[in-house]
């Protein structure tokens, strides 16, 4: 089988920690572990991943020094580098080769008149006092907004994703048998060979990525143990099996968050939409279950 697994921020660093290597060297082992099982029992992997935190640490870093140095499409990039490193490097270790795993930086088409442009909400990057917000904003051309309970942050556009441009390059990796780490922090926005200031979401461009390789199961990997209906209230109920169509249903009801479980519903509805067999969404703890269809949220045709 060929199979995409988007990882979570959960894969590089537990809550509550340092955003520093070790950190990173410390968790990544466990989906490496995973990876290299599947790639034993004879399938064909794709790796994608967040990258929220690193973006908005070198951001913070380079804006600290009082200059930007560069722009977000090259921060993107950066942390597919950073993170394809740290993938590829523990995968390779985990199946004992090397250079097996091979990170691709992606870039992702996006359509200059999507409507994200016009009303930029994605939050990205340290939160300011109301005042070093305005000196952003002046210097910069950054558009803040104030987040509930953080204080002011950048607001960038989130588009959603049109293609991959790697996808040739990728389908020959795998075929040649590489293992593949693509699309991390949902690819580099560009439109007409420019990068684009936006950040595409991880899960979305995962599953454009996996639609155009004929993925045959796309699996979402985060820290919860799947997709709940009320979550949060004493009502709460998980989704244990559930049509794209029923899914997309109370995705349009409005019933799941947007920052965090929505893209990952909708990316799941989505891919088993256009083609795919199966989808799922569950924890990287359980994440070999996950794939047996044992555990997490299983999105099915019907
Ligand atoms: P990732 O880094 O893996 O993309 P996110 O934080 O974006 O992680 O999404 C996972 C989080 O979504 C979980 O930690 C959980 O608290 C939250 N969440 C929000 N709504 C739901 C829901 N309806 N069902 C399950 N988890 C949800
Ligand atoms: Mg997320």
């Amino acid at each position: 089988m060929l199979i995409v697994i988007a990882l979570g921020g959960n894969a590089f660093v537990r809550r509550g920690r340092p955003l520093d290597q070790e950190e990173h060297l410390y968790n990544i082992d466990k989906a490496a572990e995973l990876v290299a099982k599947l790639v034993s029992d004879g399938h064909k992997i794709v790796v994608t991943h967040g990258n929220g935190p690193q973006v908005g640490l070198l951001d913070e870093l380079q804006l600290k020094g009082g200059r930007r140095y560069f722009r977000l499409d090259a921060l993107v990039a950066a942390t597919q580098g950073l993170l394809g490193y740290f993938i590829a490097n523990a995968i390779d270790k985990a199946l004992g080769t090397y250079g097996r795993a091979v990170a691709v930086v992606t870039r992702v088409s996006v359509d200059p008149e999507d409507p994200s442009f016009k009303n930029p909400s994605k939050f990205i990057g340290p939160s300011y006092a109301k005042r070093d917000a305005d000196l952003m904003a002046q210097k910069y051309g950054f558009i803040m907004r104030e987040e509930v309970g953080r204080g002011w942050r950048r607001v960038v556009p989130s588009p959603e994703p049109m293609g991959v441009m790697e996808v040739e390059a990728v389908k020959r990796l795998l075929e040649s048998g590489f293992v593949v780490i693509a699309a991390g922090g949902g690819g580099v926005p560009t439109h007409s060979h420019f990068g684009v200031e936006a950040v595409v979401d991880k899960d979305l461009a995962s599953q454009v990525l996996a639609n155009s390789l004929g993925a045959d199961a796309f699996i979402i990997l985060t820290d919860v143990d799947g997709v709940y209906l009320d979550y949060g209230t004493e009502r709460q109920r998980k989704l244990e099996r559930v049509s794209a169509d029923e899914l997309l249903k109370y995705y349009y009801e409005g019933r799941f968050e947007e920052g965090s479980m929505g893209p990952k519903v909708l990316a799941a509805a989505r891919f088993v939409k256009n083609g795919g067999a199966w989808a799922a969404i569950g924890a990287l703890d359980e994440g070999y279950y996950v794939f047996k269809r044992e555990r997490g949220t299983i999105v099915e045709r019907a």
